[in-house]
């Protein structure tokens, strides 16, 4: 099977969601992380991305509230191959209205190879690995074929 690879740059392209209980360790460990984080190029939902801008006093790129489609946003971008990482703090103790939208994003997120931290332990190790500063070759599944299914020859 024949694959295809996305170069991920040096600076990445990382998108921040946290859910409402999840905002404060999200920030927390942006916090800490600031010094790297302002190397690359941030993208967040809407509520997440103002208090990350407070945090590190800096403009980011908001879409919208992830219940009013800021999940759906990430996800396309992601599709699109604009965003490469994908720190994701959602809720396991409550229930979403958006709960749609949180799966086909973290399922985006499979479908297109993208290193993903979904808690705190995660996204340490993510962050401190040495490809962070360094180009990745980010293998994709054949999905021209996929596409091709319909075609005759
Ligand atoms: P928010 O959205 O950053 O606007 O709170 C996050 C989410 O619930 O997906």
């Amino acid at each position: 099977m024949k694959g295809k690879e996305i170069i991920s740059d040096q600076k990445k392209n990382i998108a921040l969601v946290a859910h409402d209980n999840m905002k404060a360790s999200l920030l927390d460990w942006v916090r800490f992380n600031k010094n790297t984080l302002l190397e690359h190029r941030l993208y967040a939902t809407g509520t997440t991305g103002k208090l990350l801008e407070e945090e590190l006093n800096k403009k980011i790129i908001i879409f919208e509230s992830g219940p009013l489609g800021g999940d759906q946003q990430v996800g396309s971008r992601i599709s699109e191959g604009k965003i490469d990482f994908l720190i994701f703090f959602w809720d396991p103790l409550e229930a979403q209205s958006h709960d749609p939208d949180v799966k086909a994003l973290l399922r985006m997120a499979v479908v297109w190879n993208i290193p993903t931290a979904c808690n705190r332990a995660s996204a340490d190790f993510l962050i401190s690995s040495p490809l962070m500063n360094e180009e990745y070759l980010r293998l994709l599944p054949d999905y021209d074929s996929y596409r091709r299914r319909y075609k005759k020859n």
